[in-house]
């Protein structure tokens, strides 16, 4: 499938210089999200995923979508003071910025198969940082998987130690 399609890249936004790759109007078509979805989850299956992990928010709308069909279990990664029970953090950079994601301490048990979902992989810091909480938990991580890569900004050189899988890739 064509997805790129579904996707509405808007100009200079939230800041000048950036192009946003916006999600949502994939997501307003019930065939093209379920679709893409199936696809991630086949390849969340081929890693022997025991858990997803996403980061907030569109990592919670590729991650739990992926969780339900698996029927295997998702743990959301939040921003800082988002959480209610005891946290372990790391901070990140981002394309646009700079932020602190937490995980519940008691999340991810030792030994455990993660794969992480995010609707898009710019930089890499935010998948980072999600690698660093799962990995400090004791958790592998077998995969990353994306709905968009932008490949001209090679987030993926920073994470050249993973397994990734993404649906569209802009050069
Ligand atoms: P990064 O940590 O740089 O890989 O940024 C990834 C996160 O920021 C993802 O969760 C995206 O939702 C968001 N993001 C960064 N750049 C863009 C972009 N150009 N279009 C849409 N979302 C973006």
């Amino acid at each position: 499938m064509d997805y790129k399609k579904y996707i509405t890249i808007v100009e200079d936004w939230p800041q000048e210089g950036i192009r946003f790759k916006d999600i949502t109007t994939l997501m307003q078509d019930g065939p093209a999200y379920k679709k893409a979805i199936n696809e991630l989850t086949d390849y969340a299956k081929t890693r022997n995923a025991d858990v997803i992990v996403g980061p907030e928010a569109r990592g919670f709308v590729v991650g739990c979508p992926i969780a339900f069909d698996l029927e295997i279990g998702f743990v959301p990664v939040r921003k800082k003071g988002k959480l209610p029970r005891e946290v372990i953090e790391c901070d990140y950079g981002l394309e646009y910025g700079k932020d602190c994601l937490t995980i519940h301490k008691d999340s991810i048990k030792p030994g455990q198969r993660v794969v992480i979902t995010d609707d898009l992989l710019a930089t890499g810091g935010t998948i980072e940082a999600t690698t660093k909480l799962v990995e400090e938990l004791g958790g592998e991580v077998v995969g990353l998987a994306f709905m968009i890569e932008l490949a001209y900004i090679n987030g993926r050189k920073k994470l050249d130690k993973y397994d990734i899988f993404s649906l569209m890739t802009y050069q």
